[in-house]
């Protein structure tokens, strides 16, 4: 593997190309100052809509700035991310960001002012103007929020209130992320070293049991010690959250939760039931595993280890690039011709190099093209990453290209069907063309581990919230021990008796930062469902499902997510792709269980 010591030595091909957003730097600087006038020209329309046109005339001015603003944000931000450390660059996205406090600050009167309108009034202006058509559906979006807004001077006193509302969320992360202190584990020559998370990740997954027993303990340590500290954050995390439901209205903190997204609460209880009734090829999975390890009992920190050693396989990144548009050929030679162009045309940016932002995303920049960042490391996990990434790039491109500006952008909820479909694909491929048993094997084990960490795991966290914001609902008391209690029960539930607990596992929610962001969590899991049903039928050959799927990457946000989906047959109002997702699932544990 080539490994990089700057930027400068990796080749042209392997770096994105950021001068299709801006050639050089004073282009970035002229859209700068214009965006700075455009927002004072936008804090002029402040008290002067009156009719159609003034309404038209300040939305229309506003996606203008949006998007001049999207492209110099996305430069600053590509830019940054390529070396961390550069202070020029840092200086780009300091001034970028507070070019969005502006922007956000020039428009902060729009939403109380639309709200405050009579429904009467916002279609006589439509009709008046016909510009703002293209705006109704906007519109009419944010009007679904005229019931659960107060009075002016109760939302002047919640919004003063606001940080104090955020602050469990924002104690909890300054605890994980600032003060926490990990344990101790046995370093490479014996002697005692403090654990990070990036070492837990690769202990989790060693070979050797002891050593990821220890570095489990290690990890949970400062949550222990913590508990009632975080139970503390939690608690009052989950009781804003079912004050400000009941203060705004909404019959739950759920359906507060569940509104951005006009999804029905039926939607988040079906995925829960519907999942435990069909859990029992989790547990059997459990089982599995813990026969091939050849434990006596199966631990938590036994979930993470690869099942089979020294399958580790180089994979070069055009090699990588090679298999993956072979493993997409069931949607088709459009969709792989454009996808060849990410490479040829440099939209990623590949190598690792000192400095450079960690990880991997992809970032849609409407008007231009999608970015993504990688850090490609020659092997099988970022063959997946690229895979993945390119999903999203792919759904951000043909939304880009289809849709207009206001509906280009799509939701966090449909977001991961679009890469978990290719990842889908690719295992189904790779399955197909490995000829030797063992890497079959880590394959289909990969498949079933990642199945378990994006649907099941995501469940249960999903019905924790359920279960600690009804509990709060009711006026129960939630501390450590109910936080533990009810944590502890549903490992049971969806792991199953294979699964023996240690003092730790029932402390899970407390190291969890997704609890902070309510009912966010299940999305992953609906995400999942769908994309297992929609890659299904591809490669079952069903070509209306090609067509209404190709419909789906191009439609943005034209719709709500559940009728995106639906116009794909994934009707998650239904049964029905959760069982098939199931079926999935149990099919994957059938055939693991009979190879090797
Ligand atoms: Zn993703």
């Amino acid at each position: 593997m080539s490994v990089y010591q700057s930027r400068q030595e990796v080749p042209e091909k392997e770096k994105w190309d950021l001068s299709d957003l801006y050639k050089d730097l004073s282009l970035w600087e002229k859209d700068y100052r214009k965006i700075e006038e455009m927002v004072q020209e936008l804090k002029e329309f402040d008290g002067k809509i009156s009719n159609g046109k003034s309404l038209y005339q300040y939305l229309k001015k506003k996606e203008e700035t949006s998007y001049i603003f999207n492209h110099v944000y996305a430069y600053a931000m590509l830019k940054l991310d390529e070396d961390t450390r550069d202070s020029h660059s840092q200086s780009l996205l300091e001034k970028a960001k507070s070019l969005s406090v502006k922007f956000s600050g020039a428009n902060a009167f729009f939403l109380p002012y639309l709200l405050s309108l009579e429904e009467d009034t916002l279609r006589q202006f439509i009709a008046e103007e016909k510009g703002l058509e293209y705006f109704e559906e906007d519109l009419f979006d944010s009007f679904r929020y005229k019931a659960h807004i107060l009075s002016k001077e109760q939302e002047e006193l919640l919004s003063k209130l606001g940080e104090t509302f955020s602050a469990p969320s924002s104690t909890f992360a300054m605890i994980n992320n600032a003060d926490i202190k990990f344990g101790e584990v046995t370093g490479e020559n014996g002697e005692k070293v403090e654990l990070t998370r990036g070492m837990y990740a690769k202990l989790i997954e060693d070979e050797n049991r002891q050593k990821r027993r220890e570095a489990y303990k290690a990890y949970y340590k400062p949550y222990l010690q913590l508990k009632n500290t975080i139970a503390s954050t939690l608690s009052a995390a989950i009781k804003n959250n079912v004050t400000m439901a009941k203060l705004r209205g909404y019959p739950s903190a759920l359906e507060k939760g569940l509104f951005g997204d006009n999804v029905p609460k039926e939607v988040y209880e079906n995925l829960i039931a519907a999942t435990k009734e069909n859990i029992a090829p989790l547990h059997r999975y459990m089982g599995l595993r813990r026969q091939k390890l050849g434990v006596e009992e199966l631990r938590q920190y036994d979930l993470n280890v690869p099942l089979i050693s020294g399958v580790k396989r180089t994979i070069t990144y055009d090699d990588a690039f090679a298999i993956m548009l072979d493993a997409l050929a069931p949607l088709g030679t459009d969709y792989v011709n454009t996808l060849k162009q990410f490479k040829n045309s440099r939209y990623i940016d590949v190598r690792e190099t000192p400095g450079k932002r960690s990880g991997a995303y992809n970032l849609g920049v409407y008007g231009v093209h999608p970015y993504i960042l990688l850090n490609y490391q020659d092997d099988l996990d970022s063959l997946f990453t690229l895979t993945h990434e390119c999903g999203h790039g792919m759904h951000s491109l043909l939304s880009s290209k289809y849709q207009p500006q206001i509906t280009a952008r799509y939701s966090i909820f449909v977001a991961e069907v679009a890469s978990t479909v290719n990842e889908v694909l690719l295992i189904h491929y790779l399955l197909k063309e490995e000829k030797n048993p063992d890497f079959r094997y880590h394959l289909l084990n990969h498949f079933i581990d990642q199945f378990r960490g994006t649907y099941f795991t995501q469940i249960m966290f999903a019905e924790f919230e359920k279960i600690t914001h009804e509990r709060a609902e009711q006026g129960l008391p939630l501390n450590a021990d109910v936080f533990s209690n009810i944590f502890e029960s549903l490992f049971r539930e969806y792991y199953g008796g294979e699964l023996i607990h240690d003092e730790e596992t029932k402390y899970g929610w407390a190291r969890i930062p997704h609890f902070y962001r309510p009912f966010y969590v299940y999305k992953y899991a609906t995400g999942y469902a769908s994309a297992i049903q929609i890659a299904t039928a591809l490669l079952d050959g069903d070509g209306e499902m090609l067509k209404s799927y190709l419909e789906f990457l191009k439609s943005g946000s034209s719709d709500y997510p559940l009728e995106l989906l639906k116009k794909t047959g994934v009707d998650l109002t239904t049964d029905e792709p959760i069982k098939r997702t199931l079926a999935k699932f149990n099919e994957l544990v059938e055939q693991f269980s009979r190879s090797n």
